[in-house]
This record gives structure tokens, sequence and C-alpha cells, in this order.
């Protein structure tokens, strides 16, 4: 892990960008670090209006680009 903390959120492209958004799939969420404008896999626009902590994304929303892959806490059996 970083030696330095960062503030990361979790956070969602803007779907209002897509003239077709798609609504059905599940959007992925990307890790976003509060001292940068891009997600940690390189996607330059997110919304900052709906971030959020990373635990609470669930996992099937989790971006998987590597970046943001390395980020998100481990789902295993929670402790307590
Ligand atoms: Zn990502």
């Amino acid at each position: 892990m970083s030696t330095e903390p960062r503030i990361l959120w979790a956070a969602g492209r803007d779907a209002s960008w897509y003239s077709h958004p798609n609504a059905t799939s599940p959007k992925k969420v990307h890790v976003v670090a509060e001292d940068a404008c891009g997600s940690l896999c390189g996607l330059p626009v997110l919304d900052p209006d709906h971030r959020r902590l990373l635990e609470d994304v669930p996992e099937v929303n989790r971006c998987r680009r590597d970046g943001c892959r390395q980020i998100w806490p481990a789902a295993g059996p929670s402790s307590s």
C-alpha cells in the first residue's frame, strides 16, 4: 500500500454524457483520489457529486481496470 495517506472515493462516470445511456447494466464505479481529477485507472471524466465510500460499492459495480482494481477493499468475510 501507499505510504502517503490519500483520501479515496468511489465515483461513477456521468451517464448524461451519452446520448443513449444504458440504464439496465450495472454502472461501473471507479476509484478517485481526493487530490486528482480523474480515476486511478485513467478516466478523466467522473461525477464528483455522486462519490461515495469505497466500501459501499457492490463488487459487481467495481471497476476492474488496472489502477482501480488494486484499491477496492478486500471482499472477504467482514470482521466482526
Ligand atoms: Zn476505474
